[in-house]
């Protein structure tokens, strides 16, 4: 297997395979449904070269990697980063996989990602980038095959250029190819802050279930990305909560009295981070991690919580905004200690549940307002939630690990169904 690319020595597919096998250990899965489940059915390795501003050429690794279509076409999104590697984008289309089968949509998993670092590129060389990649890549995309979405630094922008140049590849238009579109190119209403509003329904079900408040409350969120930056603002908009730490790749902020997020947003916009927001103090992406707050939401990359940290979180409800922020290890810490975690594959997939009402309504050409999507995405968030609770309970299993068993029962129904095995 390829090195990891966090540091923590930790392979995230080797990761997303031993949480896959906890789970197969717990249903007693059918030995051949889990080799099956193990591996990526399919992946496309690409070189793409593109010409820079400077008119040099520069060449680039790209990959798609289509994990399990049992229950529909495959959907994910498409990360632009410089750690990228084959590894990581196959742990986060097997999270695919399941995420869609927690919401119970009727998509598989996939992921792509490309190797660069999209803050040092013009908007013309990553226009260029982003439709090489899908002259490259599109062969194996469409509505009925594979969706890809807006992932970590990836945006509306660029899901529009992938869509022009797939235009041009296939002759006429077809939105539904792609998701997270600008509203005028076929976008959904609410597809921008799904992921967090999804995840603010998960933590007011959780609070429910728990007996815990969520307006007199404090909440820490580590990242300020698209997730991150939402979340924040909806705490206090949806909870009337206090957000005491926010921060991002550049490091933290906080303020005990509570942070105004929509003036962190217009300083990050102005300045191109959190840091040195006025009236407040510095804090470090660690420790933030560690504060004494009620609700703890990782919204930026993988494997922040570990064995290393995972006795010192002092939240009471850990809500994971990102994609793989907590091992498997910290997982039984966190459990043992009593703290409810909101696994990522229930707590953002309102991300992806919006890119699917996206789908519908371009498959349909006709565009849902913006109550219509929310009241339809609480309904999914909401029922999904509670499936995964109740499995927890009656299971005794950590929450990640019942919502592998609600994801897994109803992915290994449609492999048994087709008739694969
Ligand atoms: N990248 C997001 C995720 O990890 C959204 C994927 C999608 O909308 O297809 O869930």
């Amino acid at each position: 297997m390829s090195t990891p690319n966090d540091g923590t020595g930790m392979n995230p597919f080797a990761i997303a395979q031993a949480q896959l096998d906890e789970a197969a250990a717990i249903l007693e899965l059918a030995p051949e449904i889990h080799t099956l489940l193990r591996e990526p059915l399919r992946e496309l390795h690409v070189t793409l070269s593109v010409k820079m501003d400077d008119g040099t050429s520069k060449i680039f690794k790209g990959y798609r990697v289509q994990y399990n279509d049992a229950r529909g076409p495959t959907k994910g999104g498409l990360r632009f980063h410089p750690d990228e590697t084959i590894d990581m984008v196959r742990a986060l289309a097997a999270w695919m996989t399941w995420k869609c089968a927690v919401v119970d949509i009727p998509l598989g998993g996939a992921k792509g990602g490309i190797t660069c670092n999209p803050k040092e590129m013009s908007p013309g060389e990553l226009e260029r980038l982003s439709r090489a990649y899908v002259r490259q890549v599109g062969r194996i995309l469409g509505a009925e095959m594979d969706v890809p979405a807006p992932d970590v630094y990836t945006t509306p922008q660029i899901m529009a250029w992938m869509a022009d140049e797939f235009a041009f590849m296939r002759g006429h238009n077809e939105f539904g190819m792609i998701t997270g579109k600008p509203l005028a190119l076929g976008g959904s209403k609410v597809r921008d802050e799904a992921a967090a509003r999804g995840g603010m329904y998960c933590l007011r079900e959780a609070a429910k279930m728990l007996g815990l408040p969520t307006k007199e409350a404090t909440y820490a969120i580590q990242g300020f990305g698209n997730a991150g930056h939402f979340a924040a603002l909806m705490v206090r908009s949806m909870f009337s909560g206090t957000v005491v730490a926010v921060s991002d790749s550049k490091g933290g902020i906080f303020k005990a009295e509570g942070l105004n997020s929509a003036r962190v947003l217009e300083h990050k916009q102005l300045t191109g981070s959190v840091v040195d927001f006025p009236g407040a103090e510095p804090i470090s992406n660690d420790d933030l991690l560690e504060l004494d707050v009620d609700y703890l939401l990782p919204s930026a990359l993988e494997n922040v919580i570990t064995e290393r940290n995972a006795a010192n979180i002092k939240a009471k409800v850990v809500g994971e905004l990102a994609n793989g922020p907590t091992t498997p290890e910290a997982d039984h810490i966190l459990h043992d200690r009593g703290v409810y975690v909101i696994p990522d594959l229930l707590c953002n997939a309102g991300g992806v549940t919006v890119s699917y009402f996206e789908m519908v309504q371009n498959a349909y050409g006709y565009y849902w307002d913006r109550d219509m999507v929310i009241e339809r995405l609480d309904a999914k968030m909401t029922d999904a939630f509670h499936a995964v609770h109740e499995k927890a309970r009656d299971l005794n299993v950590h929450n990640r690990l019942a919502a592998y068993c609600v994801a897994i029962e109803r992915v290994a129904e449609a492999v048994r169904l087709r008739g694969w095995v």
